[in-house]
């Protein structure tokens, strides 16, 4: 059965902020001012201290039903590639798309199994608007943070969110008693590339190792960029043997992949060193065990994957 969506655009331009009554709220024509108000005002006042869209949109969610109950409420921002829910499934929906001055501030559905009433969307649309300025900060402040979180050359997180990454994994897989895998993969010879093709060759070669690692993994958060010409892979809920599993693929896809550099096609090999946390270990020394069975791989002869001991 086919679930009735109405769908309605929200630009929060100023002839809407006006009409809803923000800056002069005498204009207001609403039939329950007192509460609406309140609410507003309320709203107002709680949304503007968190920078976190889920709890703002929980907030929100949680408030709303004050006056509008509501069964869910879906978000959806593909920019910041954020998607939130609360609530349950409800019959019937109406979504809104959130804008203002032209930037995208993201899709709210709102879902209910009894239908939504002409006067309750006149609520919830002047409501909304509480959400415009708490969500288009919170939304600048999670992509400042993203970017400072990633290395720009081959769109994978730097060390600093390597960092934060690895030490929660750790204690997750400490409290759900779950295993957890870490890979340090290495390029083979990497120094000859830049040193025959230039550095602008060698920074190709960085960015499609990159790309084929995260062509092989489902969860390309957990990929990391640890060094110059190494990256770190975050494996968790995954044992020792399927760890060597994944490590493998890697190598595989990694050599698989087509290298280009003036014009010609570049043979590239990758090692990798695989541990797997031990009850009570440290993150340091997770990354030391890894570190070192690299080191073995790479003795070895490259090409290969080396699992700790
Ligand atoms: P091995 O097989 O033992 O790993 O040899 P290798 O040549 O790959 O390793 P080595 O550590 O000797 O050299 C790594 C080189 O990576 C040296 C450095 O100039 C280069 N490098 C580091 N960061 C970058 C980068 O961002 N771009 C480019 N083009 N090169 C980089
Ligand atoms: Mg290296
Ligand atoms: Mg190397």
């Amino acid at each position: 059965m086919k679930t009735p969506t109405q769908t309605h655009a929200i630009d929060f331009d100023s002839a809407k902020l006006q009409r809803l009554g923000f800056g002069q709220p005498s204009l207001l024509p609403i039939r329950r001012p007192a509460s609406i108000a309140q609410l507003r005002q309320q709203l107002g006042l709680h949304l503007q201290t968190s920078l976190e869209p889920e709890r703002i949109l929980g907030l929100f969610f949680r408030e709303v039903q004050r006056l509008v109950p509501l069964d869910a409420l879906h978000y959806r921002h593909e920019a910041s590639d954020l998607r939130l829910e609360f609530g349950h499934r409800g019959h019937h929906s109406v979504s809104y798309t959130l804008s203002h001055e032209g930037e995208h501030l993201g899709e709210l559905i709102f879902r209910r199994n009894q239908r939504l009433v002409e006067e309750e969307l006149g609520q919830l649309e002047s409501l909304l608007a509480t959400l415009l300025y708490p969500m288009r900060n919170a939304l600048l402040y999670r992509a400042a943070t993203r970017s400072a979180l990633r290395d720009p050359l081959t769109e994978t997180g730097n060390r600093i969110a390597m960092d934060q990454t690895l030490q929660r994994e750790i204690d997750m897989a400490r409290r759900h008693l779950s295993p957890l895998s870490l890979l340090m993969l290495d390029i083979d010879h990497f120094k000859k590339i830049n040193d025959t093709h230039g550095h602008a060759a060698g920074d190709n070669v960085l960015r499609a190792v990159a790309g084929a690692i995260k062509s092989q993994l489902r969860n390309v958060d957990m990929v990391f960029r640890f060094g110059g010409e190494e990256f770190l892979i975050l494996l968790s809920n995954t044992g020792r043997e399927a760890a060597a599993m994944v490590g493998e693929r890697l190598r595989q896809a990694a050599q698989a992949q087509d290298y280009w550099a003036d014009g010609t096609r570049i043979e590239l090999t990758v090692s990798l060193g695989c541990s797997t946390l031990l009850a009570a270990e440290t993150a340091d020394s997770l990354l030391r065990r890894a570190d070192n069975a690299l080191y073995v791989a790479k003795r070895e002869g490259r090409n290969r994957l080396a699992m700790a001991g």
